[in-house]
């Protein structure tokens, strides 16, 4: 057992760059243990991640704001504060802030993460 008491102690806020589009800042919550990190991620708006998969799945808690998860081949779904998503091993998916609102999620993820392109302008929605 590990208690991890807040944020990690001396950590600072992360600025995303390679793998995610517009401004996206991560805090780490608890660094990877046993295949498992968390993490609060601030979406600014328009900001989201790159398509990606997660090795053992991922489990989002919106904690703030208004935005997307999609998953490959769907249409996005609108998520705001409160919700909670679940993400199955290796589903290609993404997650961002909405057109007009900041998001804000912890970020659960469960084993490695595989990055692969962004997502297109004409696959971001318009709304919420
Ligand atoms: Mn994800």
């Amino acid at each position: 057992m590990k208690v991890f008491h807040g944020r990690t102690d001396g950590a600072k806020s992360e600025l995303r760059g390679e793998t995610f589009s517009g401004e996206v800042w991560a805090d780490p919550v608890m660094p990877a243990t046993d295949g498992v990190t968390i993490n609060t991620v601030l979406f600014a708006p328009r900001g989201r991640t790159y398509w990606h998969t997660h090795e053992y799945g991922q489990v989002l808690t919106v904690t703030a704001g208004k935005g997307w998860i999609c998953k490959d081949g769907e249409a996005p779904q609108p998520i705001r504060q409160g919700d909670i998503v679940f993400i199955g091993p290796n589903e290609r998916h993404w997650h961002g802030a909405s057109d007009s609102s900041y998001m804000v999620h912890i970020a659960t993820s469960l084993g490695k993460a595989t990055w692969q392109e962004e997502v297109a302008e004409k696959d971001y929605p318009a709304g919420v």
